[in-house]
């Protein structure tokens, strides 16, 4: 059985107030509720350790939701993973579609930042999405294939264990327009037999698959009641602590 992981990214949002505000709901949410799966909030990085310290005695774990995969050195305004480790960082975010559009990495950048997260001891939570001119154009499929394998290059078996797997169509994503349970499900089996041929049928039979694109508290349960759906990577809806806990609390 896998373990249902919801991840919310919270992008270009809360400042340093916001960030307290919104821990002390979500964790003072969360105390009242049953809940069975693994929870993790990635902040702005002005927010990371200030998280890092509220979220201590509570179950949520913290992410980052980018990182340069060098170590140091003259790259302005970019972040190392060791130094997001170094905040309390256990995840981060890679691979994101707006980090594929509006910053231009590609899968080469994208799959060295998975090598060296893996390498620095975080866990990636690798995006990957076609975009509804692809999906229309019928080359979904050659798209994801590329993402994951491309992706995934010089990854082994033993580190596949680390990441998870953020299915995320580029249309869905702060649309509104929530892929259906069918649409999504039939990706993620396309993603599961991917990483099947790649790694091996255990690896696939463990890999944490997200669904991400406008999941909200109404539409999560059925999404994640899907065979190969095995959590969310939740947008809009982890900016208010109550319809963050409503997803997490309908798996
Ligand atoms: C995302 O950006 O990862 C995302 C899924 O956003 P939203 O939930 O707002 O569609």
């Amino acid at each position: 059985m896998r373990r249902k992981v919801i991840a919310g990214n919270w992008k270009m949002h809360k400042d340093l107030n916001e960030t307290q505000n919104l821990i002390s709901k979500l964790s003072n949410g969360l105390a009242k509720e049953e809940f069975n799966c693994d929870v993790i909030i990635c902040p702005p990085y002005t927010s990371l350790s200030e998280a890092s310290t509220l979220i201590k005695d509570t179950k949520i774990k913290l992410g980052a939701q980018n990182m340069h995969f060098e170590d140091k050195g003259a790259f302005t305004g970019e972040v190392s993973s060791a130094m997001l480790k170094s905040v309390g960082c256990e995840y981060v975010i890679l691979g994101h579609s707006e980090r594929r559009a509006i910053f231009g990495e590609t899968d080469e950048i994208i799959n060295k930042k998975i090598k060296k997260s893996l390498d620095s001891g975080l866990k990636p939570i690798f995006c990957i999405g076609e975009t509804l001119q692809e999906r229309e154009g019928g080359v979904m499929k050659d798209v994801i294939k590329r993402h994951v394998t491309e992706g995934l290059q010089h990854i082994s078996k033993g580190e596949m264990e680390k990441l998870i797997i953020a299915y995320e169509p580029v249309w869905a994503i702060g649309t509104g327009v929530t892929a259906s349970p069918e649409q999504a499900q039939e990706v993620h089996l396309f993603v599961r037999g991917l990483i099947a041929e790649i790694f091996g049928g255990d690896t696939a039979e463990n890999i944490i698959i997200q669904y991400g694109g406008s999941v909200k508290p109404n539409n999560a349960k059925e999404l994640l009641s899907q065979n190969d759906i095995d959590g969310a990577l939740v947008g809009g809806a982890c900016l208010e602590a109550e319809s963050f806990t409503g997803i997490i609390t309908s798996v």
